[in-house]
């Protein structure tokens, strides 16, 4: 269970780690369940420590028998807004869980057609569920967001996607760096890619996506490295920091890169802010105007001038370019084209037929 920070946080909780797919980068790759879990006791422990909003996550959370009945009791506990983390492999009971009180749902897609998002959770057919399941979740007026990871397989395929969750109707897309944890940890030269690659076609895809009006975030990348974009940057928990970062006067609000990543590849891609960083908010109120303003009495402004009818000014003659033409050479006609292309010339009876 992650507790919220605050009332208007939303809180997890983890309701299996089982999953129906097999995600190349999945990041619980390896983790054991432990001792068992009370989902129920979970959520009571939420909603008397104020939280107002909860996401049930796994695994695939789908797979947790009951689940029914856990989004009834969010609801009795005066959860108001409750969602589900989910593969879309399952949503069978998607009809009776939005009955119990389910508002949300988050959806992973990891490219804009099967091959690229089945090559990655490695079972035929979970794009046209993930499809599907948008499908559904827009006739049932839930709201959707998705997350991408983004790995070395994908990361120059990542606009489109954008372009298929705004017409579907998402609600908001996550970009999030493949982090070296799990699957991606194991095969980590396969999966994680170079900030250096992958960044600036993840930047375009956020770019584009938010001028076709869907809100695009980023997670997983240093906030040195995303320039204008670092506004968009999802919080998370600090990871690792260069010897750069020392002197960083960004770091309090970045979470750094993945230790595996700085060792395998160092901080040469990192670069210290100095200065006092500011929220783009913040910086905007700098730019305060031009001050008090004298405002002349538009009385005293002069008209126009009477229009005086002008053209625009001819400019004489092309001549030819100096270096190509010498003063006195005689004009030649088109008939001079035979000598330079002759073949362009030949007479028609000796052109091979034409092909029907
Ligand atoms: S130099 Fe380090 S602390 Fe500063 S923004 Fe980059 S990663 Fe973050």
């Amino acid at each position: 269970m992650t507790p919220p920070a605050d009332s208007s946080r939303r809180a997890t909780v983890r309701l299996t780690l089982t999953c129906n797919n097999r995600c190349v980068f999945c990041a619980q790759r390896g983790l054991h369940a432990g001792p068992e879990r009370d989902p129920q006791a979970e959520l009571r422990t939420l909603a008397a420590s104020g939280a107002t909003e909860v996401t049930f996550v796994g695994g695939e959370p789908t797979l947790y028998e009951g689940l029914s009945e856990l989004i009834s009791l969010a609801r009795a506990q005066g959860l108001r807004r409750i969602g589900l983390q989910t593969n879309a492999r399952r949503l069978g009971g998607l009809p009776s869980w939005v009955e119990a009180g389910l508002t949300d749902l988050h959806f992973s897609l990891l490219g804009a057609e099967a091959a690229v998002h089945e090559y990655h959770t490695g079972i035929p057919g979970s794009f046209e569920a993930v499809l599907a399941g948008l499908d559904a979740a827009r006739q049932l007026q839930l709201t959707t967001v998705a997350t991408t990871v983004v790995t070395r397989s994908n990361f120059r395929v990542l606009a489109p996607i954008g372009g298929l969750l705004q017409r579907t109707g998402a609600s908001a897309w996550g970009l999030s760096l493949a982090a070296g944890a799990g699957g991606a940890g194991a095969h980590f030269d396969r999966v994680v890619p170079r900030l250096g690659l992958a960044l600036p076609y993840m930047l375009q895809a956020l770019d584009r996506a938010r001028g076709q009006g869907l809100p695009t975030f980023v997670a997983g990348a240093p906030l040195c490295a995303l320039g204008p974009f670092a506004r968009f940057a999802l919080g998370g928990e600090a990871r690792a920091f260069g010897d750069k970062c020392t002197s960083c006067t960004a770091q309090p609000g970045c979470t750094g890169v993945d230790a595996r990543y700085l060792r395998r590849f160092g901080e040469e891609e990192l670069k210290a802010v100095s200065g006092v960083p500011l929220e783009h908010e913040a910086i905007a109120r700098l730019l305060v105007g031009t001050g008090e303003l004298f405002v002349a009495d538009p009385a005293e402004v002069p008209p126009p001038p009477v229009a005086v009818r002008s053209g625009l000014k001819a400019l004489g003659k092309v001549k030819p370019a100096a270096a190509e033409m010498t003063p006195g050479t005689p004009k030649r006609s088109g008939e001079a084209l035979k000598e330079i292309f002759p073949s362009l010339f030949v007479a028609a009876q000796e052109k091979p037929p034409v092909k029907p």
